[in-house]
């Protein structure tokens, strides 16, 4: 499949995924929220109630003599009382706002309601509706509808006369239709605000979507780029060979001396694919984190061992090549060996490679709190500044011509990076076109008061670098 659409599926997918979770959160909020509305309503709701009810009761009871009649104080206290005792069917007297003693039983929605000991309905007052059942319950809260099926709430209280009988029950409730009108605008603004809020969730989905697939595309490209610079790295010294033989073979017969500077074409092309693929490797080996072998290291023995090892290359070339070791103290440094050899030698190559005859590479140490300083600073032919942001990419060479003159492939610096910073430490460097060029490593030393005696592997090391690099670098100079 065409990767540009794969990543593109992947974006829609990772979307839709997003939208289904969120989704589904916020119908559960939708739903939690709901409940707790309903929740709260109905709190309230019951509180009210409750109150109107014992205020009824408390001020009923007082005056109340004989079971199952109403005192003449009732009518003062509900203002439309209607005494349905000898009645078949009650019928409600319309409220009187004028008259009222109780005014709470006035609002609307509320009615009371009377039984006596036996379950028989005595009388009804306030907003009392039609249709609704006579039948006595003893449930203390429920929830009744009437013969149009609207519903009511109802406590249930009992009732007693001044000496302590059973006098009967009384009833207050109060319609819902208030209650339900909100709950249903509730409803339907949460039903109505999902899907909104599900198409602005879409749309920050795929805009999610695409950030969080940016990093994922970018390795993809730079894994792309790297695959391409690698088989053009490796193509020019295959092409070099095999053009080498295949002319070889198209003569006759081949003197010794040219048999002799074939081999040797063949053999620097080997070289310079044996390094590129050692490079390769040692930069895959670096992406592996973290460091697998950690140990002593002193800097001072490796700067100072590297100055002797290329002394020779540098004064070969007609550069001076000196160190600067401002520490009393050695500067001790938890790390792998090979690594740091190889983040130093790359630099001090570098440096003489890029200075002219007559030029001068100094490798300051020193330290800075409790850090060490390794400046390799030279006063060669710098880096224009547009370029400094690039130098550390792979198989960024600032003048392929140039460089591919010096056998460098693009990946020293490269190198430097991942191991200064598997070392958890800083790279920086200045350049002036035309005057030279700093690079600035910073290295955490290691502060703990462990007397460990430097890695015996340090010298073998160091003469197995010195060993490669002199051989590479000789054999491309001359
Ligand atoms: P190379 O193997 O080509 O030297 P590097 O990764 O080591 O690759 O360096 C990348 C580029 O940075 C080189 O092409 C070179 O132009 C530039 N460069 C590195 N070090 C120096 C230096 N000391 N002076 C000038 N240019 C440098």
């Amino acid at each position: 499949m065409n990767q540009n659409k794969l990543f593109r599926l992947t974006r829609i997918r990772l979307a839709l995924y997003y939208v289904v979770v969120m989704g589904l959160i916020l119908s559960l909020c939708a739903f939690g929220f709901y409940r707790a509305v309903f929740h709260a309503h109905v709190v309230a709701l019951d509180n009210e109630i409750e109150s109107v009810t014992g205020t009824l009761h408390d001020s009923l009871e007082l005056k109340l003599q004989q079971p199952g009649i109403l005192e003449p104080i009732a009518q003062q206290l509900f203002p439309n009382i209607n005494d349905c005792s000898a009645a078949v069917t009650c019928t409600q007297k319309p409220l009187d706002s004028k008259r009222h003693f109780l005014g709470i039983v006035t609002k609307n929605n509320y009615y009371v309601r009377f039984f006596d000991t036996s379950g028989r309905l005595i009388a009804t007052a306030g907003d009392y509706p039609q249709g609704l059942p006579t039948i006595f319950n003893s449930q203390i809260w429920q929830f009744i509808q009437d013969n149009k099926g609207k519903e009511y709430h109802q406590i249930s209280v009992e009732l007693h006369t001044q000496n302590h009988q059973n006098w009967g029950y009384m009833q207050v409730g109060r319609s819902l239709e208030e209650f339900n009108s909100y709950l249903d605008s509730v409803k339907l603004s949460l039903i109505l605000g999902l899907p909104l809020a599900m198409f602005m969730i879409a749309i920050a989905s795929w805009w999610l979507a695409g950030l969080a697939m940016q990093p994922i595309y970018q390795s993809y490209r730079q894994i792309q780029q790297f695959t391409a610079d690698v088989a053009h790295e490796l193509r020019t010294p295959l092409a070099a060979t095999g053009a080498t033989v295949e002319s070889a073979l198209l003569m006759p017969q081949l003197a010794e001396e040219e048999t002799r500077d074939i081999l040797q074409t063949i053999y620097r092309q080997h070289r310079r694919l044996t390094s590129l693929v050692a490079d390769l490797l040692m930069l895959a080996r670096l992406d592996k984190q973290p460091i697998k072998q950690q140990e002593l290291c002193c800097l001072n023995e490796i700067v100072s061992d590297l100055i002797e090892e290329f002394a020779a290359m540098a004064t070969s070339v007609g550069v001076t090549l000196k160190s600067i070791i401002r520490v009393q103290q050695p500067l001790n440094i938890i790390g792998n060996s090979d690594q740091l050899y190889r983040l130093i030698s790359n630099l001090i190559v570098n440096a003489v490679q890029y200075t002219p005859t007559g030029g001068e590479v100094t490798v300051f140490l020193k330290k800075s709190d409790s850090f060490a300083i390794i400046k390799v600073q030279d006063t060669g032919i710098g880096i224009p500044k547009h370029e400094l942001p690039h130098i550390f990419d792979r198989f960024y060479r600032v003048n392929s011509d140039r460089s591919r003159r010096t056998g460098g492939s693009g990946l020293g610096l490269a190198i430097v990076q991942a191991i200064v910073a598997l070392h958890k430490g800083e790279l920086d460097v200045e350049s002036e076109l035309g005057k030279g060029s700093t690079f600035t490593v910073k290295l955490p030393l290691d502060v703990t008061p462990l007397k460990r005696k430097p890695s015996i592997s340090l010298l073998k090391n160091w003469y197995r670098h010195s060993y490669q690099l002199l051989r590479v670098w000789l054999a491309d100079f001359f």
